[in-house]
């Protein structure tokens, strides 16, 4: 395996409060680089201090979009345990990713090394405070510079980590979203089905706007402005008196991690969930019948988070009153006290750091 050299900071900067962290604002000591060029393959794999990169102005990254990334986390369990949460999913779906883009994923043995020598070298970092985490950000680029359309012949892997607590300001309380019937974040053929960095670019200015008019979040539609796909950067669960559903993957719908991790643990409890398709007029009409109990997203970032009301066509339509719901709060409950290791993981999501 191609060697990775550690150069330490010299300047390990000061931590933060660990219940001010918020999400994505702090950075750790570390990052790990590696580089891949075609006809060379991967070389320069080094953990070193958090820095900026060097890049050509001409890197296809910044001129064709060809950026990719994950998020997932680690955690410092009251055993003073340092574990991952589900590493090989996020392995895997990185590889697709990088697949859907013509960029080259790194060696799972280069992801792995590189993922536990980088917490290793940051471990101070990983807060243990109620609802703290370590967030990663293992990210891939073209970084070759040439202006003609074309994969690029060169990759840079690296991976960055921040330090978070709870997602939303708000805690968990839940969240309004506004259905949006203009913009689109993905189509059939996209790049919805992967964690590009152009699906966030496309999401902005709806999220924007949602925000203007007190909307914390987009409740996405796919191009008939009908059959639900996402809701933010997060899957949709949708919890009904016979059943819960969450839309089948259908090309422009990201499998989410954490989707994955709900809808085994309902299967564990023999609860009915569902993947299909649901458009946002059977959901309106069941908030009208009473049939809809609960709505919530789910995403690394805030693992559960619940829906309190639904804005579409001129209407906000509440649901559960506004308040997070029993099977909202068993899902959080559940798969955190996993991350945290207060209940045991029959699952196997867990890896250890060592
Ligand atoms: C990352 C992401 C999710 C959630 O995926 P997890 O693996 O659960 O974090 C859902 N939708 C989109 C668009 C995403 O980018």
């Amino acid at each position: 395996m191609t060697k990775i050299n550690t150069t330490l900071t010299k300047n390990p900067k000061n931590l933060p409060p660990s219940d001010k962290l918020g999400f994505g604002q702090y950075f750790t000591d570390h990052m790990f680089v590696a580089k891949y060029r075609e006809g060379q393959g991967w070389y320069d794999a080094e953990i070193l201090p958090y820095s900026p990169l060097a890049l050509d102005p001409a890197a296809s990254v910044f001129h064709y979009g060809q950026a990719l990334f994950e998020g997932m986390k680690a955690f410092r369990q009251d055993s003073g345990e340092i574990v991952f949460f589900r590493p090989e999913f996020n392995y895997d779906r990185l590889c697709e990713g990088a697949a859907r883009l013509c960029l080259e994923a790194p060696p799972k043995e280069l992801f792995m090394e590189g993922l536990k020598k980088l917490v290793e070298a940051d471990e101070r970092w990983i807060p243990n405070g109620p609802n703290t985490s370590l967030y990663i950000r293992p990210t891939l680029i073209g970084s070759e510079g040439f202006l003609g359309v074309r994969p690029s012949h060169e990759t840079i892997f690296f991976i960055i980590l921040s330090p978070v607590g709870s997602y939303y300001a708000e805690g968990a309380k839940p969240v309004r979203i506004w259905a949006e019937e203009t913009y689109l974040r993905a189509a059939p053929g996209g790049l919805g089905a992967v964690k590009a960095g152009a699906n966030y670019a496309s999401s902005l200015k709806a999220a924007l706007a949602a925000r203007q008019k007190g909307y914390a979040q987009v409740l996405w539609l796919d191009v008939e402005h009908q059959g639900i796909e996402e809701v933010g950067t997060m899957n949709v669960f949708f919890v009904m008196d016979k059943e819960i559903v969450t839309p089948a993957l259908n090309g422009s719908i990201l499998a989410g991690g954490t989707r994955g991790s709900v809808i085994q643990y309902l299967k564990s409890k023999n609860l009915p969930i569902v993947e299909r398709k649901i458009t946002i007029t059977e959901v309106i009409e069941k908030i009208k019948s009473g049939e809809l109990k609960e709505a919530f997203g789910t995403g690394t970032a805030a693992v559960v988070s619940p829906i309190g009301v639904i804005h579409y066509q001129g209407k906000d339509w509440d649901i559960n009153k506004g308040e997070t719901g029993p099977l909202s709060t068993q899902i959080f409950t559940e798969i955190t006290s996993i991350q945290r290791g207060t209940k045991a993981d029959p699952f196997n999501w867990i890896t250890k750091l060592k």
